[in-house]
């Protein structure tokens, strides 16, 4: 039903356009992240090590939890994962449950997936609503805590939380508590150190935010998928999706024309694709409306050449802030 009527809009789309190929190969070359090359995305490359009071103020030697036992921490998806790092240095195990380069929306763990979790004595998850399965290992009856890192956050079951940075600390925050209660003192001590170090790095890129976005032609963006509502809000920005909360829903046909309409209201002449997701819908629309194609990451997915990369969740907001304020028309 969906894949078929998304190929509908697609046809209907590619047919009634003219399709300007050179540009969109100018684009698909130039590269969205070719046009952050200035000094808000430098440090993309260098952000390798996450920062910890330790490798912050070289303090004190790392020290293991009673009786030498380690905690192991698993996270569901990526910030999570490296929200938890950075709280724990290296004083516990952190790993990601989801598989590389999964998209964490329709992810379903297999019953091997679920039996790792046997090892941990931590597992860290968004919300309810963004890991349903959640349910499934309550289940399984294993002595693991469970950390619902988006507790008290989420509003309308839209689990897109850490893409507002000052909601990311409140995460940060959380994480940081469940895992001190957890371990002995001294690294309690630690990982509080540690999450006001990671949370000074989220104030300022909320500072940045505020101030990259300040000064803007429009507050209007479209996207594919809703996935910047806490974002948007507050930013004072208002996001115009073409899919819903969830990237694969259905698209009605009308949904379109509306958007187009929109467009052209606001003056709008970017559409925002998203890494790792199908952008032959962002394309016909951008075509439509002769508007350019920049890319959003709701940094759902760091595969494995991310990390190589030194991606981290704060590099990749920077870029996020950059193709916005492309696509706002900001000074
Ligand atoms: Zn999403």
């Amino acid at each position: 039903m969906d894949i078929n009527n998304k190929k509908v809009v697609i046809g209907a789309i590619a047919a009634t356009v003219v399709v300007v190929f050179a540009s969109i190969i100018a684009i698909a070359l130039q590269g969205p992240n070719n046009t952050n090359n200035n000094s808000s995305t430098s440090s993309t490359s260098s952000d390798v090590t996450i920062p910890t009071s330790e490798n912050v103020s070289r303090g004190d030697q790392p020290l293991q939890g009673d009786k030498g036992k380690r905690l192991k921490i698993m996270t569901t998806f990526y910030p999570l994962y490296e929200f938890a790092k950075a709280v724990v240095g290296d004083r516990a195990d952190v790993d990601l449950f989801i598989p590389s380069g999964l998209e964490p929306h329709d992810w379903e763990p297999s019953a091997r997936d679920l039996e790792r979790l046997k090892d941990y004595q931590i597992l860290i998850y968004n919300s309810a609503a963004f890991e349903p399965y959640i349910d499934r290992v309550k289940d399984l009856g294993y002595d693991l805590k469970m950390v619902e890192a988006a507790s008290g956050i989420v509003l309308d079951q839209d689990p897109h939380v850490w893409l507002d940075p000052v909601l990311a600390k409140e995460q940060v925050r959380i994480i940081q508590g469940a895992i001190a209660s957890m371990d002995e003192e001294e690294n309690s001590r630690y990982y509080d150190e540690n999450a006001m170090v990671y949370t000074a790095r989220l104030d300022e890129l909320h500072a940045k935010f505020e101030e990259g976005l300040r000064d803007c032609e429009r507050r209007e963006f479209i996207t594919l998928h809703a996935a910047y509502n806490y974002l948007a809000s507050r930013y004072g920005l208002k996001q115009i999706t073409i899919a819903g909360i969830e990237p694969e829903h259905d698209i009605p046909a009308g949904k379109i024309r509306e958007i187009v309409d929109m467009a052209k209201r606001y003056g709008i002449d970017v559409v925002y694709a998203e890494e790792g997701m199908d952008d032959r819908l962002v394309r016909a629309l951008a075509e439509e409306m002769n508007a350019r194609v920049l890319t959003l990451s709701p940094i759902e997915v760091l595969d494995e050449e991310d990390l190589e990369e030194g991606k981290t969740y704060i590099a990749k907001m920077e870029e996020n802030l950059e193709n916005l304020r492309l696509g706002l028309g900001c000074r």
